[in-house]
């Protein structure tokens, strides 16, 4: 028995949106599944996409599923996939949302699921997420320039984070939150920039619906900052893959060639559920495209018995 699909593609971000539509017009009986938890959905727009400059998330995610639908071998659930296993032609898919469960068979699993986050635990983080604290400084530092800016982490890229920020403002202090991640030699370099390294814990972050007004410290202390950027924990929640027995590397992302394969045959990965730390938008779609081409070359197949002239 033949699988159903040519490609089932696990997660409809900007990866699995590009490798789609690239597969089903490479001729590919291609599924989509995705379960609708964009990892940007805090934000309310996305910038630096060529072309879709400040477009909400949901609507470039939601122009990349028109186009793909707009061809005949295409289709598109949203559900959440809850195991991949190994079946007699390919690939099992199950699934389950809100108590529907169904299943499919496809010969090429390509995994673009992203990454989950976890904030440091600071009680009022989460409600300026998106809108005056952000985690990716190159998508969205430009709107907070020459602003005074926190930047917390507690993580020993604090310092680098910090440095690269001082590119958009003059008035930033690195908050620690506690953690023993800024050297005295980078605190040093640091300062040399202008930059305060604060190494209290912080008892929250506040301000109103207006905006941030500070970051408030154990001690009470609140030093006014109007935006700022955290770095969040990542990891890649695969555990649905988990049974196919894929390498991953030391963040729980699937270790691939340089072509998006994994360590089992049949199985692909693009986006951030490949590469430790955050992209942006338009590099997970690049891999999607990159990606879905190796898969239509593999299922093409024999093109490596013509020469070293093809890869
Ligand atoms: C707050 C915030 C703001 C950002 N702003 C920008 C910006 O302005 N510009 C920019 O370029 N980048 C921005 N980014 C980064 C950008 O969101 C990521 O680089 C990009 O989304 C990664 O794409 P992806 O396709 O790898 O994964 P994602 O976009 O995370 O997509 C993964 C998809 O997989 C789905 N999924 C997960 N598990 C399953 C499962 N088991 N079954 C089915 N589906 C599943 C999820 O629902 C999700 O739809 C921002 C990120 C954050 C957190």
């Amino acid at each position: 028995m033949s699988a159903e699909y040519d490609v089932a593609i696990v997660g409809a971000g900007p990866a699995g949106l590009s490798a789609a539509l690239n597969l089903v017009r490479a001729r590919r009986r291609v599924l989509l599944v995705d379960s609708n938890r964009p990892r940007n959905s805090a934000t309310l727009l996305s910038h630096g996409f060529v072309t879709r400059d400040g477009i909400s998330p949901l609507e470039l995610r939601k122009l990349g599923r028109e186009e793909f639908l707009g061809y005949d071998e295409a289709e598109h659930w949203q559900t959440l996939v809850t195991s991949v296993t190994a079946a007699e032609d390919g690939f099992r898919l199950d699934c389950s949302y809100r108590g529907e469960d169904r299943s499919a068979t496809a010969g090429v699993v390509l995994v673009t699921t992203g990454l989950q986050e976890k904030l440091p635990a600071i009680p009022s983080l989460r409600a300026y997420y998106g809108t005056f604290i952000h985690s990716c400084i190159e998508c969205d530092a430009y709107d907070k320039r020459d602003q005074p800016l926190a930047v917390i982490g507690e993580h020993p890229d604090l310092a680098e984070r910090a440095l690269l920020l001082s590119q958009w403002t003059d008035d930033l202090v690195a908050f620690t939150n506690g953690a023993d991640v800024v050297t005295p030699a980078e605190e040093e370099h640091l300062g040399r920039r202008g930059i305060r390294v604060e190494r209290r814990a912080i008892q929250d972050v506040v301000g109103d619906r207006e905006g941030l007004r500070g970051v408030t410290l154990v001690d009470g202390e609140t030093i006014e900052r109007s935006g700022g950027f955290v770095r969040p924990a990542w990891s890649g929640e695969l555990g649905y893959v988990a049974p196919l027995g894929g390498e991953l590397d030391g963040d729980g992302l699937l270790v691939v060639d340089g072509h998006g394969r994994t360590s089992v045959a049949g199985l692909y990965a693009a986006g951030e559920s490949t590469a430790p730390g955050p992209q942006q938008l338009i590099v997970a779609a690049g891999s999607g495209a990159r990606v879905a081409a190796t898969i239509n070359r593999d299922l093409v197949g024999g093109l490596a018995e013509l020469g070293d002239a093809v890869q």
